[in-house]
């Protein structure tokens, strides 16, 4: 079967899963997953399965793109800010259907395969960086959305603060091992609702360890 007819086949999947936001179908239509993984897996790029993309990460399962960009109702009016860049999959995703995409990685060499990715592909309106996104972004900025592909233990405060009135963050919470619950928290002016999304599986958010001062 060619790349095409999989990716036709992914399509219906999606439909059939649930994910109805034409905006979400097009962008997934449009960004060549298989440019996003190893050349040994390109054959599997539209299998609705999660690959791994080196230094122990994984390019998502397209339902699960699909699911969390749905889920993140951005549109063209909004900034979207990402952490956990890894391939750059959800990122060019997110950057067919958004205004302007910050993307964020502690992985410098996953990183730079990312920004290649983005050049080819000619997605200008993404701005990436190499830090620990569980600070947020290192320059002060309102995001419209935020959505996280790596799991945490516990909600990282500073994107709450990111987080513009009336938007939205999309993230799994929950350890190694256990089941990690992926989370809708929304910012309102009286403070923060959560909606539980279900049930998923994400490598692990590392936080930079936060420096300690000595005491002598
Ligand atoms: N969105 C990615 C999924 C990558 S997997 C894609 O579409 O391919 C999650 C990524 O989060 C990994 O690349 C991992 O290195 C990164 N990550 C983990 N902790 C992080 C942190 N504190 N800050 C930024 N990136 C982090």
């Amino acid at each position: 079967m060619s790349l095409e007819a999989r990716k036709i086949r992914l399509l219906m999947q999606l439909r059939r899963a649930g994910i109805t936001d034409t905006a979400v179908l097009a962008a997934i239509e449009k960004v060549p997953r298989e440019r996003f993984v190893p050349p040994s897996f390109r054959d599997q790029a539209y299998e609705n399965i999660a690959l791994p993309i080196g230094l122990g990460q994984t390019i998502s399962q397209p339902e699960v793109v699909a699911t969390m960009t749905q889920a993140l109702e951005a549109t063209r009016r909004h900034t979207v800010l990402e952490v956990g860049t890894g391939s750059g999959y959800q990122a060019a995703v997110l950057s067919r259907i958004c205004r302007r995409l910050y993307t964020i990685e502690r992985h410098a060499d996953l990183l730079k395969e990312a920004e290649a990715r983005f050049a080819e592909l000619r997605l200008h309106n993404i701005t990436w960086r190499r830090g620990d996104g569980s600070r947020g972004w290192p320059e002060p900025r309102r995001f419209d959305r935020i959505i996280v592909t790596c799991a945490a233990e516990l909600t990282p405060e500073p994107l709450l603060e990111q987080l513009q009135e009336g938007g939205c963050l999309i993230l799994p919470v929950g350890g190694q091992g256990r089941t990690q619950e992926l989370l809708r928290l929304r910012k309102t002016k009286d403070g923060i609702r959560q909606e539980e999304l279900g049930f998923v599986r994400f490598v692990p958010l590392v936080a930079d360890p936060v420096e300690r001062r000595s005491a002598g």
